[in-house]
């Protein structure tokens, strides 16, 4: 059994075809290792196996943990809120019906900050997640319990959502790969929306081989999402295997003293790596970048604001109050049903929109996201790439921000940019680091991005660049 959770999903799946492994086997170790789940990852998962059949195809076989915030016809599908608790969508996610076409199958939804706003996984109505690698801290947010699924061995591969991070901050806490491709790669079809301008899902995978092979199953054009047009040429398996002749941005913004000693540590090291790789180092100017936080934190509650008004009580969900009078059941329901974070969200996003307000802030804040995309276009007629450190720290300790919104939102710095310039970003597991104030030694990741759709170049760089670093750390008692 731990021989078979232990492969990654190529292999896995390279096994299942030759026959070697079989699909209701391989099906049925991962399910029993999800039902073990002690880390509150996941909010459902598939109780019987038994009926299986495996589809042919690139993923034949294999068992996907989705965030829960994508519609899944007929299971339960919360977004960490509950306000919606008990919906059953009556169809599944453009995302998840492509992975099942190349032959997935979903294994269990999981646990997430409600709806997708956090990055401790500590806002999810459900309870928090715990960090695999040390119970007392957390995995990240808000694809929080994608990433500890993966990395604690409840999952061979799942999928997130990103808006400002929350694919790859997790994936970088908790020691994997995440992937966030492109803004309109793959279909928002599906996906329960938070700020649709900036929405996007991808793979969270042990390597970047699996978040190539989930990544050519998921993207493409979709008529159900007019904003989605697909990966041209789409994607196929990574095999560079030196960075000679490429060129890695570090912004020279990028004060060297803003994040942690550990952090920096490994970041230092991956940056000689690439050098020892054939890779070249250049400083690039992202001077808009530092405004990226302030502009994000307008933009994503405005459509956030607007996005949730569905949430009323009449359609989906809960509902609660009012005894027959309508706008008292509304106010009830939605004081109820929402949590602290998202009601902070419906204010600042109503707020900033509302009339006299509109031009101060939503109107600055789309000004900085054009300078920013601006700044990343002049950046890469220099480089090929921009790297940074994925998060400034390594996982916190469960509640140690909870009480301080601002010291939590400063855990996105710089993964924003990337999503207001609407650009792909991946962040691989580069090495360990002590936790400032000392403690277990925890993942440190690494940001890569690239310009538009050019995910097939990054993933190659990433590959080449994993295979240097050999990271194998694994979580105490993780198989594999
Ligand atoms: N942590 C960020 C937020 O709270 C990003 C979340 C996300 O990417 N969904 O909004």
């Amino acid at each position: 059994m731990g021989e078979l959770l232990g492969l990654t999903v190529a292999q896995a799946a390279a096994k299942i075809a030759a026959g070697d492994v079989s699909a209701a086997e391989y099906f049925g170790a991962w399910q029993g290792a999800a039902a073990g789940d002690e880390l509150n990852a996941y909010l459902w998962s598939v109780e019987n196996a038994g009926d299986y059949e495996v589809k042919d195809g690139p993923l034949g076989g294999i068992p996907v943990a989705v965030k829960d915030i994508f519609c899944t016809e007929g299971t339960p599908t919360t977004a960490g809120s509950r306000i919606i608790e008990g919906y059953r969508p009556p169809y599944t996610a453009t995302a998840v019906r492509r992975l099942d076409a190349a032959g997935a199958r979903v294994l269990g939804k999981t646990n997430m900050d409600e709806f997708a706003m956090g990055s401790s996984n500590e806002n999810s109505a459900y309870g928090p997640v715990l960090n695999p690698w040390d119970r007392g801290r957390v995995p990240g947010g808000s694809s929080g319990g994608s990433a500890a699924a993966v990395a604690g061995g409840l999952a061979p591969c799942a999928i997130g959502t990103d808006t400002g991070g929350s694919i790859r901050q997790p994936a970088s806490l908790c020691g994997i790969v995440g992937l966030k491709p492109t803004y309109g790669a793959i279909s928002r079809y599906g996906m329960i929306a938070f700020a649709s301008s900036l929405d996007q899902c991808g793979p969270l995978t042990r390597d970047v081989t699996d978040a190539a092979l989930l990544l050519a199953a998921m993207q493409g054009r979709d008529p159900c999402d007019s904003t989605s047009v697909g990966i041209e040429g789409g994607i196929a398996a990574p095999s560079r295997e030196d960075l000679k002749g490429l060129r890695f941005g570090v912004p020279s913004e990028l004060a060297r003293d803003t994040f942690d000693a550990g952090v920096r540590a490994v970041f230092e090291a991956t940056l000689a790596r690439i050098e020892e790789l054939g890779g070249e180092i250049a400083e690039v100017a992202l001077p808009s970048a530092e405004h990226g936080i302030s502009a994000y934190y307008v933009i994503a509650p405005a459509e956030a604001s607007s996005n949730l008004a569905r949430y009323d009580g009449v359609r989906y969900g809960m509902r609660s109050g009012g005894d027959g009078d309508l706008l008292e059941m509304y106010e009830t329901t939605r004081a109820e049903g929402f949590g602290t974070e998202v009601k902070r969200r419906i204010m600042l996003g109503t707020y900033a929109l509302s009339s006299g307000y509109y031009e101060a802030y939503y109107g600055q804040a789309q000004k900085v996201r054009t300078r920013i995309a601006e700044d990343f276009k002049a950046a890469f007629a220099e480089v090929d790439f921009v790297v940074t450190p994925t998060s400034p720290t390594v996982a916190f300790g469960l509640g140690e921000k909870t009480a301080d919104p601002l010291s939590m939102y400063l855990n996105d710095f710089f993964t924003v940019p990337m999503s207001l310039a609407g650009i792909p970003a991946i962040s691989i597991p580069a090495g360990l680091a002590e936790p400032e104030g000392g403690g277990r030694r925890l993942p440190v990741g690494f940001q890569i991005a690239a310009p538009a759709f050019a995910e097939q170049k990054l993933l190659e760089a990433s590959y080449a660049l994993e295979r240097a670093i050999g990271f194998d750390a694994r979580p105490e008692g993780v198989d594999g």
